[in-house]
Order: C-alpha cells, then structure tokens, then sequence
C-alpha cells in the first residue's frame, strides 16, 4: 500500500526536523524523506499543512468489554482517528478489568481486527482494581500492556502502590495514578468552593489530589520508579510536580483539555456534561495548569475520553456519572486555548506520550510506521457532537468554534481519516 504525501511542512522536533518536501511511504513504514519523482502512486497533497508525528492519547475509556452500548474499541477507534490520533492508550477499567493476559490479548487481537487507531492497552495495577493485591503485571506485560493504572480508582494503599513502583521497574513500565484521596473527596461531585456552596452540592477539595501526589512523589524518589500523574487538575499538584522534577525525581504528568479549557462556573446550571473526576477547579488552578504547560512542567496532554450513555448523562447531577469524551476536541482545543509554538504542540500530543508510555518509538524517520497526524493550525471549524464518531455524546464542546484541526490521520500510512479541503 504505497503512499506519496507531497509538500507538507514536515515537523518533527524529536529529531530536529523541519522542512517542506515528500515522504515515501511503502509497506505502510516511511521509505524516503525528501523529493520524489514518481508516477503510478497514490499522493495525499500535504501543501500548506503540517506533518507529525503520529498523535498518542494515552488517556482513554473504550468502554469494551462490558459498557458497548457507550463504546467499543471499533467506536472508540473511529473516533480517535477523527481526532487526528493514530493511537490511543486505553485504561484498564473495563467490565471485567483488565487485570490479567487474556484480557489483553482479547483487547490487542479485537483493536487490529477493528480498530482504524493502534490501541495501546493499559493493565489494572491490583487484581478487579480493589487495591489490594497486585494485578498479573508481567504476564500482561507479555500480552502488551505499556503501562498500569487503577485509573478510576485511587490506589490509597501505600503499601500496595510502594510494590506497584518497584514491579513495574522490572518491565519498564511507568505507574499512573488517578490522584485522588478517597477519604477527602467522599460524596463529593464537584470541586469544593464558592460554586459548590452556592449549588448546595458536595466538594471535592483540591487537597484530595495534591494530598495523594505528595505521597507518590515520597514513594517515588524511594523505589525509582516510573511515576505519571494522570489527568492533574490543581495548582498546589502542578507546583509539587515542577519541584519533583527540578530534584530528579521520574515524574511524567498529563492534563486534560477540560482543565485546561473550563472552570468549576461552567457547572452552574446543574450541566452532568461538566461533571468529572477531577472536578473542573477554579480559575487560579486553570492558571496554574495553563502555567505547567507552558514552562514543561506537564509533558503531555491526553483526554481522558470518557464515554458514557445518555440516559446515565441525564440523571441528576448527582446521581449522573463523571467523565467527557474528548477525542474529537482535544487538538482543537489545545490549538485554541493555548496557541503555543507547533513544535510544544507535538512534543504534548506525539513525543512525550511515547516516552511516557512503554511502546517502540514512531516519528518522521526512514523506517518508521507511516503513523502521522496531518494539521492546519488555521483551520476554523465548529464541533458538532451530532456528528461525533463516538457512540456517546456527553460532550461540554457542542456547538464551540475552534482554530486549528488534525484534517487528516494516517496509520501504517493508509489515509484512515480525512477531513473535506476547503
Ligand atoms: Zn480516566
């Protein structure tokens, strides 16, 4: 399946490139970087876009097994690839979870047979993600997982999350906790502050998280381990974040679009598409997060695609699960609110997510898979969460207009999306 993409402006900062020419690609791997003269091959006009490097979210709910009526990994993967990912990292939190190597064989064999994006499983840190005694960790290693989390659920066992830190070390394979002291955030469904008070409903302190990212730093310095705080939300996490990092300690972190985007005001009409966990905070730790991205304190930015039916979405807030989809708007979201130098943008969407995550390096080089995101940062556009690939709709986005897009997505250098040329 031979490919020629022709006259984009290839940008891949990991190995410093950044020029307008051609790209080969033959087998589904790049060939040849430079100019091509060639006949009797199919050409994808890149002129006036971007080229990168394949986007990785590695934060992900495809929902299967056990919720397809929200998504399955086919839905899933239709919709990452709308969004201009060729991969995504999918959390463990299935029903059954992924805790042991057939789950994740059934997971890798399932996303070839139907997926468009790679997916990328993530394995249970403890058995049925009870927090108690730790998951098959190496058998699934075996079967393909790239890194563990509990995600979902906090792991509050020191004890247990100390052993997590050390195994893991074995296999390479970063520990990523969803950050959340369980003991502080009880009941809560929103973030604790004015907003929550005038709402009458319960808060979640940004204490439940910082409280918890402390401990793991603790831990961290102690075993060596590869630490990754998912979806951080707060200004005292992204300080302690930027300390751990000036001290040498292996911290990787990500941020959703949504923190990044709203504050906890966008709950105020009782809205169950602004409920998640985190919670939306307050505009100071916004700021804060904005900050952290900025200055390389977060490496990454990832999702957190959340999935959920809507007859869930429409109960009341109380009762209505967390979580957003995010696959369709986090590029365009990232392009809108942060502006920032297209290199950074890559480094969050494509690099970093590789280094984070235990999976063999793809970018624009001779050999590399044809995986790679094609982006015209100027491009207006509206979402339409009507039109989403993804089988759930609770999306706080519908109806935003945006600058700047992935307008097409190529996987083992097959066009598995492309966007109408305006
Ligand atoms: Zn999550």
């Amino acid at each position: 399946m031979d490919l020629l993409i022709r006259n984009g402006r290839l940008v891949d900062p990991g190995r410093k490139i950044d020029t307008v020419t051609d790209i080969l690609v033959r087998d589904g791997k790049i060939r040849k970087i430079g100019q091509v003269d060639s006949q009797d091959i199919p050409v994808f006009d890149a002129a006036k876009l971007i080229v990168a490097p394949g986007f990785f979210d590695i934060h992900v709910h495809l929902r299967e097994p056990g919720t397809e009526e929200a998504e399955t990994i086919a839905t899933g993967g239709q919709a990452a690839v709308a969004g201009g990912f060729t991969a995504v990292a999918a959390m463990p939190n299935t029903k059954p979870p992924n805790d042991n190597p057939s789950m994740t064989h059934y997971i890798v064999s399932e996303a070839k047979r139907s997926s468009p994006a790679r997916v990328f499983p993530i394995g249970a840190i403890s058995k049925d993600q009870k927090g108690e005694t730790l998951a098959e960790i190496g058998e699934m290693y075996e079967a393909g997982i790239v890194g563990i989390s509990d995600d979902g659920k906090p792991v509050m066992d020191a004890q247990l999350f100390r052993r997590a830190l050390e195994y893991a070390q074995l296999f390479d394979l970063p520990v990523i906790q969803h950050c959340e002291d369980l003991h502080l955030s009880k009941g809560g469904v929103m973030h604790e502050g004015v907003h929550s008070t005038r709402l009458g409903l319960k808060g979640i302190p940004a204490a439940a998280e910082s409280t918890m990212v402390s401990r793991d730093l603790i831990l961290s310095q102690m075993t060596g381990g590869k630490y990754h705080v998912a979806h951080l939300s707060t200004r005292q996490a992204v300080e302690m974040v930027r300390q751990a990092k000036a001290s040498g300690i292996r911290i990787s972190a990500e941020v959703t679009p949504h923190h990044f985007t709203l504050t906890d005001a966008a709950v105020a009409e009782y809205d169950t598409n602004a409920k998640m966990n985190p919670p939306l905070r307050s505009e100071d730790d916004v700021a804060a997060v904005v900050a952290g991205i900025r200055d390389g304190t977060i490496d990454a930015i990832a999702s957190d695609h959340a999935p959920h039916h809507i007859n869930l979405k429409m109960l009341e807030f109380d009762r209505a699960p967390f979580g957003i989809t995010g696959l369709e708007t986090a590029v365009g979201l990232a392009f809108t609110r942060l502006q920032l130098p297209i290199e950074r943008m890559i480094d969050m969407f494509s690099l970093n997510p590789q280094k984070i995550m235990k999976v063999a390096p793809w970018g624009i080089f001779e050999g590399s898979p044809a995986d790679l995101t094609i982006l015209d940062p100027a491009r207006k556009w509206t979402f339409d969460v009507v039109k989403t690939r993804s089988k759930s709709r609770n999306s706080p986005f519908h109806g935003w207009e945006l600058t700047g897009k992935a307008v097409a997505t190529i996987v083992g250098g097959k066009v598995v999306h492309e966007e109408k040329r305006l």
